[in-house]
């Protein structure tokens, strides 16, 4: 088997990165005049503060405090992690990374992180866009050990009969549809990050999948969760439903790492679709499609996507040429035909003013559909080769209930467009659709003064982040809420919810040492 390395500094793996010619292709395509390609610092030439915590002599088989482990366990990656990882600028890696291989390593490197009065970072494929894994911890801390679950990557068992798979927490999306592809089944959950992010960290994160209704979340898919946390075992019954109070699981979804260490989990699975059928849509405008897209899903259709771009999105990502708003429309199923459920939703898109090419069949393979897939799963690749050249991309993501949807996108994208001048862009998409809402996800490229990106960054973050507040949003629809988002979640979430969540820590972790600063102080 051919072991891939994983980027240093940014997205993905070695052998996947933008090459130099392609980098400078893609600025001219995008319209951008960036001053030359930054390359990125060398390994060897990083400078890191040395560790404070020496290897725990119990722990030595799973420890590493080589450069190469703490740098690649520094950030997440988001615009400004990938900045500063370039630039081999580390300034909080965590002194240690541990591998456990099992459940009893990870107890006994909570046991020894308590003794030793080490902040502990669970880490699962280190995609986290909002500082979710990044060691900035209080100065209380001792120092810091990264928690990575990469060795916990199993299919552990299959129960056809439920239709329900006992994985590793530490399996990436490549990884776990593997395994269960060898039985023909497929977990069916594909966020843009599927290449590196795992089930523990979609757990942690409540992740949202790339289908657009049904069952989407990471919520949805989970049966039942196994954690261990500093104080004991928090495991929960295996049940297709229960109104047995509060669910455990619930708990630790979205828990961020700061409640417990996810080790596996029991998830729902099913056969692989072999039915499919889409067309893109051409609206003239967004809020057309936008009124076609809530008509659909308030029908009761569950359309596995329903992506509704608008012009300048639809142009990024090669489904459309940016005269109009694209909705990349389809329906897939394990046998029964999806043609009839199509045409029902095309029917109301033409209501709204929808228009299509007739042809999407198997022939015509380079359909804005499968153009838009394509540019969706690279698109994280091409974002680094953009930022190396200088150019600002972030994303930003909510959700709004249809009523307030018109004057709330009106509301965020003047926000955006003040924050980053006339110089930048800024495109929408709905990631995700529910009948009493949208989930719209904005992208924004703007090019920025070399040494600047920090300080350009966070004014940006602030004015679009108070806008989604403001205007009702919610500060994270699938994101997450990390370091990065803590200030207007913390104004987002009920006073008592707070101190019931901070209760609950306590509980489970009376000195703190899970992930501090993460949702709970
Ligand atoms: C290019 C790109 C595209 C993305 N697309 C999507 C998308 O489509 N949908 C989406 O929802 N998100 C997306 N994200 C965000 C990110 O991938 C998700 O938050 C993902 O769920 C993180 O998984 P991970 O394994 O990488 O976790 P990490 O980044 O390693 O960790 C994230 C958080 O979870 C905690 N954690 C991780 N593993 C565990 C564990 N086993 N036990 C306890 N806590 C744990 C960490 O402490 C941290 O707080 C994207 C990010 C990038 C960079």
């Amino acid at each position: 088997m051919t072991v891939r390395s994983r980027n240093r500094w940014g997205w993905g793996y070695e052998d996947a990165v933008v090459s130099d010619e392609d980098a400078e292709r893609i600025a001219s395509m995008w319209g951008f005049r960036p001053d030359g390609l930054e390359q990125p610092v060398a390994l060897e030439a990083v400078r890191l503060p040395a560790s404070r915590v020496a290897v725990p002599p119990a722990l030595v088989d799973i420890a590493d405090a080589s450069p190469a482990a703490r740098t690649t366990h520094a950030y997440g990656k988001s615009y400004l992690d990938v900045v500063r990882g370039l630039r081999g600028r580390y300034d909080d890696p965590p002194d240690l990374v541990l591998r456990p291989r099992n459940e009893d390593e990870v107890e006994r490197s909570l046991e020894w992180a308590s003794g030793a009065n080490v902040a502990v970072i669970p880490y699962g494929g280190g995609t986290s866009v909002v500082g979710g894994v990044e060691p900035r911890v209080p100065e209380r801390f001792d120092g810091v050990a990264t928690l990575s679950l990469a060795a916990l990557d199993q299919v552990l068992e299959v129960d056809p009969v439920s239709r329900a798979a006992r994985i590793g927490a530490g399996a990436n999306g490549p990884r776990l549809e593997a395994q269960l592809a060898e039985r023909g089944l497929t977990m069916r959950f594909y966020p843009q990050s599927f290449e590196l992010s795992t089930l523990g960290g979609w757990i942690a994160t409540r992740a949202a999948g790339h289908f657009a209704t049904g069952p989407t979340r990471i919520d949805d898919l989970v049966e039942s969760v196994h954690a261990i946390t500093p104080s004991g075992e928090w495991r929960s019954r295996r049940l297709p439903g229960s109104g047995a109070g509060p669910s455990p699981d619930r708990l630790l979804l979205g828990s961020e790492g700061t409640l417990g260490v996810i080790t596996q989990a029991w998830v729902r699975v099913q056969p692989r679709p072999e039915r499919r059928a889409g067309r893109s849509v051409r609206f003239p405008d967004f809020m057309s499609g936008a009124d076609a897209v809530r008509t659909i899903v308030q029908s009761g259709s569950r359309p596995a996507n329903l992506r509704l771009l608008d012009p300048g999105e639809a142009v990024g990502s090669g489904a459309g040429d940016g005269s109009d708003a694209v909705l990349v429309l389809g329906f897939e199923s394990t046998g029964a035909p999806v043609e009839q459920e199509l045409e029902q939703a095309l029917a109301l898109c033409r209501e709204h003013g929808g228009a299509w090419a007739d042809a999407d069949t198997s022939a015509d393979r380079r359909s804005a559909t499968s153009a838009w897939r394509d540019a969706f799963l690279r698109m994280p690749y091409v974002r680094d080769a953009l930022i190396r050249l200088g150019v600002m991309v972030d994303t930003f993501e909510t959700a709004i209930t249809w009523e307030r949807f018109a004057p709330f996108h009106e509301h965020v994208l003047a926000a955006a467009r003040e924050a980053i001048g006339p110089s930048g862009r800024v495109t929408c998409r709905f990631t995700h659709v529910y009948a009493d809402g949208p989930a719209p996800y904005y992208t924004v490229v703007t090019p920025v003064q070399r040494g600047e990106e920090a300080a350009a960054w966070l004014s940006f973050k602030r004015a679009v982040s108070d806008a989604l507040i403001a205007a009702g949003g919610t500060i994270t629809h699938h994101h997450a809420v990390g370091r990065d988002h803590r200030p207007w979640y913390d104004d987002q979430r009920p006073a008592v919810f707070a101190a019931a969540l901070k209760g609950a820590k306590t509980a489970v972790d009376p000195h703190g040492l899970l992930n501090p600063g993460v949702l709970i102080d």
